[in-house]
């Protein structure tokens, strides 16, 4: 079936039927934008096993997105979408680029969760915008601006639940969205240990990207760990 297109860490072909896409998660990693870049047998799978539960786990509780079914170890069918060029990122706790831009301390709790926008645009690397940014880009009007965050923090209440439950941090995540042909927004992309940083409540050990963004050991290992917690809820 006809490849549509490929990015850092999967790629998105056509099905046999129409609005249905197959996402193929890809055992590659990146990080800065694609400055770091690494072949990790089995990295895939795993993303694409904990974004199949985690969609699925949303969906029970009224939270709609792209997500159809997960059809092999590596595969979702997803519904098709225009990708809105937004990386929606909330964060509960200060960590990476915020604690740059804004001097916050990692690990500082945030009074409420806070919703930020990215361009998402790889020549200008995904700079932060304002929502009038987002209006002059003609990404979003004023109404959409309200849909995608109200939205946002519906999906980070579940998740941070879930995450609870299984004694984990949710830190921060990006989120993406997109619009339906009835012109409807909804989730789309992956929620993984690729797009959060999830912390143990308990200690300092982490569950994300961020093990391999700072060499502190097996990415799979971590993201295995992350998935048998999520499968014992
Ligand atoms: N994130 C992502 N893709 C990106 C940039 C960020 O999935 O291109 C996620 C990241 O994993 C983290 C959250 O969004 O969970 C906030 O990231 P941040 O702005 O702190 O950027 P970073 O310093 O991690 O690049």
């Amino acid at each position: 079936m006809t490849l549509l297109y490929e990015g850092k860490a999967k790629k998105i072909h056509a099905t046999d039927t129409e609005g249905i896409l197959r996402v193929e998660y890809k055992d590659e990693v990146t990080a800065g934008n694609g400055a770091k870049k690494d072949y990790i047998e089995g990295k895939g799978r795993l993303n694409n096993l904990i974004t199949s539960k985690l969609f699925n786990s949303l969906k029970q509780q009224g939270l709609e997105s792209h997500f159809i079914e997960q059809i092999s170890e590596t595969e979702q069918l997803v519904q098709s979408v225009d990708i809105i060029p937004l990386e929606v990122v909330v964060r509960n706790i200060a960590a990476g680029s915020i604690t740059k831009r804004l001097g916050f301390d990692k690990g500082h709790s945030f009074e409420q969760p806070l919703v930020e926008f990215f361009y998402k645009n790889d020549k200008l690397n995904d700079p932060l915008i304002t929502d009038d940014h987002v209006k002059l880009l003609h990404i979003a009007n004023d109404d959409e601006i309200s849909t995608l965050k109200a939205a946002a923090l519906k999906i980070n209440e579940a998740l941070v639940s879930i995450m609870d439950q299984v004694d984990l941090r949710l830190v921060d995540f990006k989120i993406e969205f997109g619009k339906t042909t009835k012109g409807d927004i909804i989730l789309a992309d992956e929620i993984s240990p690729d797009t959060c940083r999830i912390w143990d409540k308990h200690s300092d050990v982490n569950f994300d990207k961020d093990v391999y963004r700072e060499d502190r050991g097996s990415i799979i290992d971590t993201y295995q760990t992350f998935l048998n917690k999520l499968e014992a809820l």
